[in-house]
């Protein structure tokens, strides 16, 4: 008989293990995954939000009437807003402005109050999310800012519970975990508990997007929310959480983001279970790792929150189309490799710099792009800030508005429109309308290349 219980506070936690039979068939080892999404504000980040309350009420900076910020991905800001509201605080969550439009509405549901920044500038800009939450825990008389990614309350509610709760679970016989990281909270404390617990030999893997920083990668944008490590451009200061003791992970496997959401897929089509992509990066790694296991080792894999906040992204059939994560005909694929590689032109570029990069560009147009610096992943669309095309900068130039040295400032045009290659010619026309000339084709969610108009039929 399931427990009866005073609170939905004491009810956080205490999460099933399920065996991944279909995505782990022929597998020698087991793969166990930790159902975290069962938690009861849906995410394995309500065990933070009540450890870091707890401790802060502890501490003496929480008091009756006091107000709870934080900047969240989302799930952080549900814990805090199920645990503050539960114990009387006003809860202000600030959310990425690239997080999914249903945990906005389910913050609000939970009677939070919802501010949207952007994540997408360096750390040190009065406009990055942090920055203005920061900002506003200055202004509010007795407001406490959460500060998960440095809060070590947060790493300790997995050292408290989510450690013990594996151990038991696999009777000790657990060799491997797998989680991704964010915070770090997670796969700190679980991980620090189960190599104290083991003796040493238990084995942290973090799973990573393949361009986080965290792994390896340059830090370029990927597409599995509220894990990784970006690193804009212009980052001063590389700062990694506290929250995230490096040394209690012992490798990264890092994940292309379309392994991660087609993984994400499989799990909810093969083994019943509607997970979020952050999970499907964590069974991607679990899955690599257990590759090279034998029937003796056990791998537990945590799975985060649920799919049911991704509806309108990863398990939908239409947004993995639109980002070019799905491909179920020829769409643009061939037209896309007749037009030639991309040439992207860096926004900062002076006239005469784009002017040279243009120079054989067929149809004289290209996209502006944040960085300057290579992108061995490619170049992300949601790092496209403008577009450029050569007709302007030379008619530019011959008026004497521009000279070669001058940066493109003004002449940098709106960014074009963008279709995923999985989409047809007939989609791509609709998405250019009557105004742009040309399209961006998207693969994996990176700009693959530009068609004009012309070729689209
Ligand atoms: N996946 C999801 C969906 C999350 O919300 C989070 C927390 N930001 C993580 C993974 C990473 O967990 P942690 O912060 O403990 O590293």
């Amino acid at each position: 008989m399931a427990a009866v219980h005073e609170s939905v506070l004491d009810a956080i936690g205490g999460t099933p293990l399920f065996r991944l039979a279909r995505l782990g068939a022929g597998l020698a080892a087991p793969v166990y995954a930790k159902a975290e999404f069962l938690n009861i504000g849906g995410s394995v980040k309500d065990r933070a939000a009540l450890s870091m309350v707890l401790a802060a009420e502890r501490d003496g900076l929480l008091k009756p009437g006091g107000t709870i910020v934080e900047a969240t991905s989302g799930n952080t800001g549900i814990g805090l807003a199920i645990v503050g509201r539960r114990r009387g605080y006003r809860v202000i969550a600030g959310l990425a402005d690239k997080s999914s439009a249903e945990k906005a509405d389910i913050l609000r549901a939970y009677g939070a109050e919802v501010v949207r920044a952007s994540t997408a500038v360096p750390q040190e800009d009065p406009r990055h999310l942090f920055k203005v939450m920061e900002r506003l825990t200055e202004e509010i008389p007795g407001a406490w800012l959460a500060n998960q990614y440095d809060n070590l309350a947060n790493p300790d509610a997995h050292l408290r519970t989510t450690g013990p709760e594996v151990w038991e679970q696999t009777g000790g016989r657990v060799t491997h975990f797998v989680a991704g990281v964010g915070t770090g909270g997670t796969i700190t404390g679980t991980g620090e508990y189960l190599k104290e617990a083991s003796g040493g030999s238990v084995t942290v893997v973090g799973a990573d997007p393949e361009s986080s920083s965290y792994g390896g990668g340059d830090g370029s944008p990927w597409y599995v929310e509220s894990i990784g490590h970006y690193l804009h451009p212009d980052t001063v200061e590389d700062r990694w959480p506290q929250a995230l003791r490096s040394e209690a992970i012992d490798s990264y496997e890092r994940i292309p983001d379309r392994e991660s959401l087609l993984t994400a897929r499989r799990l909810a089509r093969e083994e019943g279970i509607l997970a979020g992509p952050s999970s499907g990066t964590a069974v991607a790694a679990a899955l690599r790792v257990a590759r090279q296991l034998g029937p003796e080792d056990l791998v537990v894999v945590l799975l985060p929150d649920s799919g049911r906040s991704y509806l309108s992204k990863v398990h939908s059939d239409a947004w993995m189309r639109e980002w070019g994560f799905l491909e179920d005909g020829d769409g643009l694929r061939s037209l896309l490799e007749a037009a030639g590689p991309l040439v992207p032109v860096a926004a900062d570029a002076t006239v005469g710099e784009a002017l040279e990069v243009l120079r054989d560009v067929p149809g004289g147009v290209a996209p502006a792009v944040l960085a300057r610096t290579e992108r061995p992943y490619g170049v992300a669309a949601t790092e496209v800030v403008g577009s450029v095309s050569r007709a302007a900068l030379e008619a530019a130039l011959a008026d004497g508005t521009v000279k070669p040295g001058d940066s493109l400032g003004a002449l940098l045009g709106p960014a074009l429109p963008a279709v995923g290659v999985g989409q047809s010619p007939a989609e791509a026309r609709a998405v250019l309308g009557g105004a742009c000339r040309s399209v961006l084709v998207l693969v994996d969610g990176r700009v693959a290349g530009v068609l004009p108009r012309e070729v689209l039929g």
